[in-house]
């Protein structure tokens, strides 16, 4: 005999404050999550301007996924508190905080200063952008879904392992890929990338905020400029938000390229999943090395 069709349930509806989140989510999540993000990937994600429409979401969702380390602390907060959707309140059992089982880079140790810059107090947010972290954090999904859902724990469990395995394939191609320009020196703009960097061997000598969240300055620029000189730099990685008047002039100077990659799903039309936000970094990467002669 054949098995019957499962009766048709409702979907868990997930928010995710990112499109990253939203994109892992649906790895795993498949047909039985209605998913949506509130940032898009175009955004500063520190910085994004709250929307009605926002707490409208959230007020119906069935969970809350963040990326957490106070990167979205500028905006999120408020919106949870109007949402009136008790369980996804930061001490509600519906908020995930994706941070707490990924690997995070960068976490200061000692006294922690405002000198030390404005927006990455508790180590560095931008954590996604590393395969291993991608990884962890479908993982922190799967669970909490079979949580919220537990007769559909098997299928969760059977799309995470799907996602694994075909994260692993592609990973593999795209280490291959960036293996011949291990060690090779970029300057990026903000502290966006390290997990990305640390995960291809690329090394970052500087940046073009002198701190996380605080502005280029005249005077940082110029020792950006001797420092890039003199180890012939010759990538500067850039976000899609910030004004590249500055890189733009860094590269004027020192013969370097500005190249713009995509710091999120969404954050170039050709990111459009986890997986191609990858493919999108990694190919534009290579392409400016080339083209440069950087390495
Ligand atoms: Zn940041």
């Amino acid at each position: 005999m054949m098995a019957m069709a499962p009766p048709a349930r409702a979907a868990i509806k997930v928010v995710a404050t990112t499109e990253d989140l939203a994109a892992l989510v649906q790895e795993v999540g498949g047909d039985r999550v209605q998913v949506e993000a509130l940032a898009r990937g175009y955004q500063d994600p520190h910085f994004v301007e709250p929307k009605p429409s926002f707490i409208l979401k959230l007020h119906g969702a069935d969970l809350l996924v963040v990326v957490g380390r106070e990167l979205e602390i500028g905006w999120l907060p408020p919106l949870i508190t109007q949402a009136r959707n008790s369980r996804i309140q930061q001490s509600g059992d519906r908020y995930l905080d994706a941070s707490l089982t990924a690997h995070i880079l960068e976490i200061p140790t000692g006294e922690i200063t405002r000198a030390m810059g404005d927006v990455h107090p508790l180590g560095n947010p931008h954590y996604w952008l590393s395969p291993d972290n991608g990884r962890l954090i479908a993982r922190a999904i799967q669970k909490k879904l079979s949580e919220i859902a537990p007769t559909d724990a098997a299928y969760f469990a059977q799309r995470y392992a799907d996602f694994d395995r075909r994260l692993a394939d592609a990973e593999k191609r795209w280490t291959a890929a960036m293996a011949p320009y291990k060690g090779l020196k970029v300057v990026t703009y903000h502290r966006s990338w390290p997990n990305f960097t640390d995960g291809f061997g690329l090394d970052v000598i500087g940046y073009v905020e002198p701190k996380p969240g605080i502005p280029p300055s005249p005077s940082h620029t110029l020792e950006l400029i001797q420092e890039m000189k003199r180890q012939q730099v010759k990538i500067i990685i850039m976000e899609p938000y910030f004004d590249s008047k500055t890189p733009d002039a860094i590269a004027r100077d020192t013969g370097a390229r500005v190249i713009v990659l995509a710091p999120s799903v969404g954050g170039q039309k050709e990111a459009t999943d986890y997986f191609k936000l990858f493919e999108y970094d990694v190919n534009t990467l290579i392409t400016a090395i080339k083209e440069t002669g950087a390495k």
